[in-house]
């Protein structure tokens, strides 16, 4: 439940908690060796003070420890009793016969005292609330040194409380306040700041709220656009892929609708050419191995091929038009 006691930079207990400028609380270490403060990030304005408020319930803490360990607390006086008695005003244990002895000696002063027991079966923090007024504030001035008086009197100017010789004695010090009047007030302001600062969060946390919706939001588009990217990637790949291959489909049928005569001629000129290396040879041959007899019968019909041979022209190159397709193939690549 006071875990909130521990440094809030390294989570150990400190006998010196000092108090930030941010409000938050560090140890000397932390303090010492850190260029901001580890919870807000604040940089640690130069005045920090002792967190006096924590160093106090710390040892109200340990007290309350003390009563409830299993051998409960021991006599604050004589040390050999248990005790059974506490009492807030000489913030003591006491055992019986020490008990007695004290009610003696504070017979008219009244002092708040509680048994340990009673105590014990009640919570932490009810401990600590009752304990809390229990410290008597002692007069700080330097004009009466070695002796402790309990103050009554507030000076305003000074912002300090007082005994009442030293307001009586020092005419600086006026007008006063009555010392529990003032720390009513100062708990009033408290009160009211902390109103103040109740509302001012609600503010920050709604203002907080939008920052994170507009970051998610940004977040969102963001994503949107990343897929849509990779989307047309894809579509554009897929549309790239098939313009491919519709274009290669197109090339690789040109032959079979080729309609500007060029197969036909190359194959006729194909025939023709094997046709004249044919007749060639054939004339060779029979100029060359055949007798009178085949002179005789043969010479007339193969005259006659050889002249039709003779009258052939080569071909001369088409007047090729380019292929329509031809045009669209370049058109579209260049499209792509
Ligand atoms: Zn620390
Ligand atoms: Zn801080
Ligand atoms: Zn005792
Ligand atoms: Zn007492
Ligand atoms: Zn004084
Ligand atoms: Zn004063």
């Amino acid at each position: 439940d006071f875990q909130f006691l521990r440094c809030e930079g390294c989570g150990q207990d400190s006998a010196q908690p000092r108090l930030l400028g941010c409000l938050h609380t560090l140890c000397p270490g932390c303090l010492g060796d850190t260029k901001h403060c580890p919870r807000c990030q604040a940089a640690p304005g130069a005045p920090t003070m002792d967190n006096l408020l924590f160093c106090s319930l710390r040892s109200r803490l340990q007290l309350w420890r003390q009563i409830c360990s299993s051998g409960g607390p021991g006599c604050s006086r004589c040390r050999a009793e248990a005790a059974l008695v506490w009492c807030s005003d000489c913030e003591e244990f006491f055992c019986g016969r020490c008990f007695e002895e004290h009610q003696w000696w504070h017979k008219k002063a009244e002092h708040r005292v509680r048994k340990v027991e009673e105590l014990r079966a009640g919570s932490a923090r009810r401990f600590m609330e009752d304990t809390k007024s229990s410290c008597s504030l002692f007069c700080s001035s330097a004009s009466h040194p070695g002796e402790s008086r309990v103050c009554s009197i507030y000076c305003p100017r000074c912002e300090r409380a007082l005994c009442c010789p030293c307001a009586l004695l020092d005419t600086r010090h006026a007008p006063f306040r009555d010392l529990r009047v003032e720390s009513r007030r100062r708990r009033a302001e408290l009160r009211e700041l902390r109103r103040d600062l109740r509302r001012h969060r609600g503010t920050f946390g709604a203002a907080l709220e939008r920052l994170r919706g507009e970051a998610a939001r940004r977040e969102q588009q963001r994503q949107r656009l990343r897929e849509r990217v990779l989307a047309s990637a894809e579509r554009l790949q897929e549309v790239v892929r098939r313009e491919a291959e519709e274009l290669r489909e197109l090339l690789e049928e040109r032959p079979e609708r080729d309609r500007s005569g060029l197969a036909e001629e190359l194959r006729g000129a194909e025939g023709a050419l094997q046709r004249l290396e044919a007749a060639e040879r054939l004339a060779w041959r029979l100029g060359r191995y055949g007798g009178e007899q085949e002179l005789m019968d043969m010479q007339p019909f193969v005259k006659a091929a050889l002249l039709r041979l003779r009258r052939l022209r080569p071909p001369r190159a088409p007047e090729l038009r380019e292929p329509a397709d031809f045009a669209l193939c370049r058109a579209r690549l260049r499209a792509l």
